[in-house]
């Protein structure tokens, strides 16, 4: 698969796929760790970043799920034309309904961007002290630091409810969290160390 051409083909469809910079780093990080290989993402989209991560390692499986029925279709069919669909498994549905009997050792969040923390919330439950969630767009092009980089009044809304998801997670009791604000769209990746 050639994935540059693939996410470049997705954006051109306005499909949000991660950028580069963010998938080089999620990728790298399952790399430097090994005892990681159960992988929940919440925001599929088309399975972009589900393949990529399932490309990582052959240990890797993941659970992703994704609202919108019809890029939850297409993310069926991508996973299975990639030979990825035993080890990755599509779910259609709100995020913050999903529930299982597993724990996972990553969560990946990369949904409404206004409902991190509940998702976190509603996440907790699946994770264990050490889990790790990853998140993207924090920055949102340098919007949330810098207001007056957008005058659209709904982005600017957003951006606000992304600076409060910062201060939040930085404040919570339950994660140590490293902040990448200048890489991809603005990452951090925070430890449940409680
Ligand atoms: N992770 C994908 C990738 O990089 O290939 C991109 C995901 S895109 C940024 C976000 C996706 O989350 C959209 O396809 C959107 O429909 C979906 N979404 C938004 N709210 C959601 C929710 N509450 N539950 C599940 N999916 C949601």
């Amino acid at each position: 698969m050639d994935w540059k051409t693939f996410a470049k083909e997705a954006r051109g469809r306005h499909i949000p796929v991660m950028m580069d910079e963010g998938i080089e780093m999620l990728c790298a990080f399952l790399q430097a760790h090994p005892e990681i290989q159960r992988v929940l993402e919440a925001g599929t989209a088309i399975g972009y970043s589900a393949m990529r991560m399932a490309m990582v390692r052959e240990n890797i499986t993941i659970d992703t799920i994704e609202i919108e029925k019809a890029r939850y279709e297409e993310a069926v069919r991508n996973t299975q034309q990639a030979g990825l669909a035993d080890r990755i498994f599509c779910h259609l549905g709100d995020a913050m309904n999903y529930r299982t009997a597993q724990y996972y050792d990553l969560f990946f969040i990369d949904a409404a961007k206004s409902q991190y923390a509940r998702m976190v919330r509603h996440f907790l439950e699946f994770s264990y002290v050490g889990s790790y969630f990853f998140f993207d767009n924090l920055s949102f092009h340098g919007i949330v630091d810098d207001p007056s980089l957008s005058h659209n009044r709904s982005t600017i809304q957003m951006t606000r409810k992304i600076e409060q998801f910062r201060k939040w997670l930085e404040a919570h009791e339950q994660f140590d969290t490293q902040w990448f604000l200048e890489a991809g769209d603005g990452i951090a990746i925070a430890k449940r160390v409680k």
